[in-house]
């Protein structure tokens, strides 16, 4: 096979430009002597919060486990049962972290255009036991809509975001991540704002909802060795990870910009007609976390590529509930995901991928069964 020539992702080189203030970072952390909790995560907590607009956020050891702090704070809330809609393409953590905390997951089909959530018609997954809707804000694309609000008031349901992919995109000025009642991002080293390792955070403005978020990740207990829920784990955002998010925090705009330009030359310059490229926005909702396109030849078009140096990845290979694990979950009639299961593609869009390499790419693109 061909040398790849254009990574599909190189974490080492996404990090090198802030090599000197991230190896100052965690020379703070070393010599502060404090490596649970202290200023950093503090600091970090309200850098983020500043950023999204958000009164709390609460810092976790990674994405799921802030998923299942934020469901398992409301399912103290609102007892017990509860059926939890999800869209049908998530990543498989959405899910799993509803089934782990005793949700049932109903899933929601999705709209071709936009690959998130199809809004219109949510009525149709309306069960007698339905307190919770997550948007799933997937490939960078807020999913987050009139519809969706609508829905959620009609049936005065909690609206929770898996915000691991779009940190920073932002509908009618309002971030991703103070959309709803709360939020789980994640900060693993290939999301938009990757840490050097594990880690994750709980956005809200719903101060009880964030303390037992926080409780729930540091044994259930509110205070040193005073436990009000036994229901608690460790997992908490670790100082080193929080001193690396704070040097790269200020940089996510300049990060995410340099995806749009990246996607904005695919849009123009991919004329294939055996591509269908994704839906194209400049209005702030899209943070190009992916760039998904759909082909009839995925696999060939996959393999095209890697012999012509293309590096590329597939999310996701299997829709959640089609997944071994899942398959017992019966009436699962998503017609739209399964029409695009098997053509997904993603395309090298992070900060290692140049301008002029983008340019590059589609040439390669175009000229794939032409
Ligand atoms: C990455 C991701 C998660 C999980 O985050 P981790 O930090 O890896 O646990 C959850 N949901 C979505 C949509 C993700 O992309």
């Amino acid at each position: 096979m061909a040398k790849i020539k254009y990574p599909f992702l190189d974490l080492g080189q996404v990090n090198a430009p802030y090599a000197k203030e991230l190896a100052d970072a965690l020379m703070r952390v070393l010599r502060s002597g404090r490596y649970i909790g202290g200023e950093e995560v503090d600091a970090f907590e309200e850098e983020l919060a500043r950023t999204i607009g958000c009164k709390y956020v609460v810092g976790c050891g990674n994405g799921m486990d802030a998923l299942v702090f934020m469901l398992a704070a409301y399912k103290r809330r609102l007892g017990k049962p509860i059926d939890i809609i999800i869209p049908g393409n998530t990543y498989i953590a959405s899910v799993l972290a509803a089934v782990h905390t005793g949700l049932k997951p109903i899933y929601a089909d999705i709209d071709v255009k936009t690959l998130n959530m199809e809004t219109s018609n949510l009525e149709r997954y309306v069960t007698p036991d339905t307190r919770i809707i997550m948007t799933v804000h997937l490939y960078g694309r807020a999913c987050f809509d009139k519809n969706l609000k609508d829905f959620a008031s009609r049936h005065d349901l909690v609206v929770v975001e898996d915000n691991a992919q779009a940190i920073g995109a932002m509908v009618n000025g309002i971030h991703t991540g103070a959309l709803g009642d709360a939020a789980a991002f994640s900060f693993y080293p290939t999301k938009n704002l990757g840490a050097l390792g594990d880690a994750g955070a709980v956005t809200t403005n719903d101060k009880e909802i964030a303390d037992c978020v926080r409780a729930l990740g540091n044994y259930g207990s509110d205070r040193r060795y005073h436990n009000i829920y036994a229901e608690g784990r460790n997992s908490r955002l670790d100082p080193m990870q929080a001193a690396i998010l704070r040097v790269k925090l200020p940089y996510l705009i300049h990060e995410n910009t340099h995806r749009r330009e990246v996607a904005s030359i695919y849009e123009r310059e991919i004329t294939n007609p055996h591509i269908i490229k994704p839906t194209f926005v400049t209005d702030g909702s899209m943070v190009w976390h992916q760039y998904v396109i759909i082909s009839d030849h995925r696999d060939e078009l996959r393999q095209y590529l890697a012999t012509n140096g293309v590096g590329t990845d597939i999310h996701y290979p299997t829709m959640p509930y089609h997944q071994p694990c899942m398959r017992t979950e019966s009436g699962t009639c998503l017609p739209v995901c399964d029409s695009i299961e098997h053509k997904l593609l993603s395309l090298p869009i992070s900060s290692c991928t140049s301008t002029s390499e983008a340019y590059e790419i589609a040439q390669i693109i175009n000229n794939f069964r032409q």
